[in-house]
């Protein structure tokens, strides 16, 4: 991705269909979020308890790491410890060569993208099949998810419909989405039967039992970790919860927060590997836990943000997000949760725009199942980068310009009225449509004309 933030932002501005297909999605996830919300008095209190038990395990985090590979191990487990993204990639990709895997299914995980799995697969020799719908349509397409829940959330359904058309074999002619489920389901199921290897990710991880628990609409994950030989798990060392009632606890929020509804279709726990006399299920069971930064999250002032449950309401209740898509993020993650993480996983100075274009409106705290408080964790990416010396000569110029004449009430009262005066001068029926040195603002939107007088004069002459 070479193309820097603001340049992706512009061109995904200017993609109608793209800001159809951000529509679609995003305003019905919004309204079903709200009517579940409506429906359940106790949400308050669930965010409330949700909050502290993610803190409560935050807090005790080593813990509950010793106790889960404890009780995983004696249900027939393997787990494996990975301090960054190689590592966890290599120990995936050598348990597949062990065990001669030609092909491994994939059920959607995040931390499998933001480890780079699917590239270390391909790399490998390894053929890689996506089994979730949306990231069957990533896939198809060669491109990236474009949102933590609907990873194809970028296409309308004419446009998978018309590359379902071209690249599955026989899909008949697709004349409803259900056809289209269909013609996808087709293709996949041969492939979940062949697969060597099947890869998941992990929503909870269970530290009194040693279980996994993954949660998804299609049935996929489980079709991705039963039929293969073997079943590798990979995920964030932030997915512990002490037991099962704490996972539902967090479970209930998850659901509502991310489609609305009251629970997913299946949730499933992985205890092991398949034992004597059971008819299904991996004969080896690997978890690959991984850090990746998220030590470093408890040291620098980014602890709340290991609360995250990957529900995405944050995205869709954002005003960025919704006017330029996932892509223009760059990273892994996108939306509010994303411009916190991503300058942690790929340096704040590569990333520091993404802290920067946000609002500060606060609608990601509000909707956040876990109240994590978003905008406060990117105001200490801003100061950090500030503190760095990283924003533009441009910036720091105006905000040391700004600073000054603040300090001088004179000097600062002179420099208000003629910026007033400059700026009618650019004022067409109380609209700005044109502003040398603000283009970035005014080539999408139209900036209201100033008052003739400044709010202080206004303030002086209305206290007479
Ligand atoms: S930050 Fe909150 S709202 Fe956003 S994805 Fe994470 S849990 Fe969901």
């Amino acid at each position: 991705m070479n193309a820097s933030f603001p340049a992706r932002a512009a061109q995904a501005l200017g993609d109608r269909t793209l800001k159809l297909a951000i529509d679609r999605t995003t305003g019905n996830a919004r309204a079903k979020r709200a009517a579940a919300v409506a429906a359940w008095p106790q949400f308050e209190a669930a965010r409330e308890l949700g909050r502290d038990i993610k803190d409560h395990v935050i807090a005790h985090l080593g813990y509950y790491l010793t106790q889960f590979e404890r009780n995983a191990r004696a249900s027939g487990a393997e787990v494996h410890w990975a301090r960054t993204a190689d590592e966890a990639c290599a120990i995936a990709i050598d348990i597949c060569r062990r065990v001669g895997a030609k092909s491994a299914t994939r059920a959607k995980s995040m931390l499998g993208e933001e480890i780079g799995l699917p590239h270390a697969l391909v790399a490998a020799g390894i053929e890689r099949v996506e089994t979730d719908l949306a990231e069957h349509v990533v896939q198809l397409a060669g491109d990236r998810p474009s949102h933590i829940v609907w990873p194809a959330l970028h296409k309308t359904r004419e446009q998978v419909r018309e590359m379902f058309l071209r690249l599955h074999d026989n899909p008949g002619p697709l004349d409803s989405v259900e056809a289209m489920v269909a013609s996808a389901r087709r293709q996949l199921r041969r492939k979940f039967l062949a697969a060597d290897v099947g890869i998941s990710g992990a929503n909870f991880l269970l530290a009194d039992s040693g279980a996994v628990c993954t949660v998804t609409n299609e049935g996929n994950a489980e079709l991705t970790t039963t039929p293969p030989r073997v079943h590798i798990v990979t995920a964030g060392i932030e997915k512990l919860v002490p037991s099962m009632a704490h996972a539902m606890a967090l479970l209930r929020l998850l659901v509502r927060s991310a489609t609305g509804a009251e629970l997913t279709q299946y949730t499933t726990f992985h205890c092991g590997p398949k034992r004597a006399g059971d008819a299904d299920g991996p004969e080896e069971f690997h978890i690959i836990l991984v850090d990746n930064g998220r030590s470093r999250m408890l040291h620098e002032g980014l602890a709340e943000m290991l609360r995250c449950l990957r529900c995405g309401a944050c995205l869709n209740h954002c005003v960025v997000y919704r006017q330029i898509d996932g892509h223009a993020y760059g990273g892994t993650y996108p939306g509010p949760m994303g411009a916190v993480l991503t300058p942690l996983l790929d340096g704040l100075k590569e990333t520091q725009d993404l802290p920067r274009a946000c609002t500060l409106n606060g609608q990601c705290t509000d909707v956040c199942p876990v109240k994590i408080p978003l905008p406060k964790l990117l105001r200490g990416w801003r100061e950090r980068a500030w503190r760095e010396g990283l924003p533009p000569r441009s910036e720091v110029f105006g905000v040391g310009l700004w600073r000054f004449l603040a300090a001088h009430p004179a000097l600062f009262r002179l420099a208000t009225r003629f910026a007033l005066l400059g700026l009618r001068g650019f004022a067409r029926e109380g609209w700005i449509h044109s502003l040398p040195g603000a283009r970035g603002w005014t080539a999408y939107r139209d900036l209201a004309a100033p008052p003739r007088r400044s709010f202080l004069d206004q303030i002086k002459e209305r206290q007479g």
